[in-house]
């Protein structure tokens, strides 16, 4: 199989690091024009020149996804420069961990805000075009809470679920007109952020960092942390024409960690 997205044109979100670099860099690969967003102008820059060196067209859009005006001025910019958006990438930083007793009423809004609704109005904004041509991929990357809620990550087990719920509702209203939606949930998986995270563990239990990298894949049945790339492989199949049947589902790439049987 031979995924060819020459003369598609995907919106990949938070995407100046990590998963949604990786995505980017995968779809670049299989020939995507891309447009990206992330809040700092200088990482998208540098993120963009590397997707360039990849042959595709690239359109940074400095982005703060928790306001409504900037997602406006994102999908009209993706919009005007590419006629069209085929492939729709919802990705943005996690939000912050903590237990119920520890966030307060704008934590939950800014959680909101950050990982519900720049998935939805970005949507909003770019799914009409997909109407319209028959053709388009939305995937939005979540996390295995959704399969798995994580003790201490409150914000995330409920708002990400919200995600997956608002996706597969939208699965039953947009399939007639052919445009796929689908969650892909990354498990442990080694990016920047997860080092951050690993750092933390280390100094707030006194062990090595490398200590804690193997706790967590001692947790994993295939013992071991996804790369990024293995992460977006998924997201690519997904944006192809071979995908065309998989809809309103939501895929764990976490080596088997989650004890959920869906
Ligand atoms: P990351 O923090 O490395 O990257 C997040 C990206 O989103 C960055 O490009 C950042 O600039 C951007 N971003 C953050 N807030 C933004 C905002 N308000 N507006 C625009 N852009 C914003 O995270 P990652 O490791 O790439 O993970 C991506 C998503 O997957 C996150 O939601 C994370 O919680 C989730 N996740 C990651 C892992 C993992 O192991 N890496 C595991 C489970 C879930």
């Amino acid at each position: 199989m031979k995924i060819d997205l020459a003369g598609r044109a995907a919106v990949v979100c938070g995407a100046s690091q990590g998963l949604g670099l990786a995505s980017a860099i995968g779809l670049a690969r299989a020939g995507a024009n891309l447009v990206i967003c992330a809040r700092s102008e200088d990482k998208l820059a540098t993120a963009a020149a590397a997707l360039e060196a990849e042959g595709v067209e690239v359109l940074g859009v400095p982005t703060d996804l928790t306001s409504v005006e900037q997602i406006d001025t994102l999908a009209g910019a993706a919009l005007e420069h590419f006629g069209t958006i085929d492939i729709l990438v919802n990705n943005a930083g996690g939000p912050p961990p903590g237990t119920f007793d520890d966030l307060s009423e704008a934590d939950w809004r800014a959680a909101v805000d950050l990982t519900l609704m720049s998935a939805v109005e970005l949507t909003r904004r770019l799914l009409p075009a997909m109407r319209a041509q028959r053709w388009g991929r939305i995937i939005n990357i979540t996390s295995t809470s959704v399969k798995q809620p994580v003790d201490g990550l409150i914000l995330s087990n409920s708002i990400r679920m919200a995600v997956v719920g608002w996706a597969k509702t939208l699965a039953n209203e947009v399939g007639p007109d052919q445009v796929v939606i689908n969650n892909v949930c990354p498990g442990y998986t080694t990016t920047d952020r997860l080092g951050q995270l690993a750092a933390n563990i280390a100094a707030r239990d006194g062990i090595a960092e490398d200590q804690v990298f193997k706790n967590w894949a001692s947790m994993v049945p295939l013992r071991r942390l996804a790369t990024p790339e293995e992460f977006a492989n998924v997201v690519v199949f997904l944006s192809s024409e071979q995908a065309a049947y998989v809809h309103g589902t939501t895929i764990a790439v976490d080596g088997g960690r989650s004890q959920s049987v869906t």
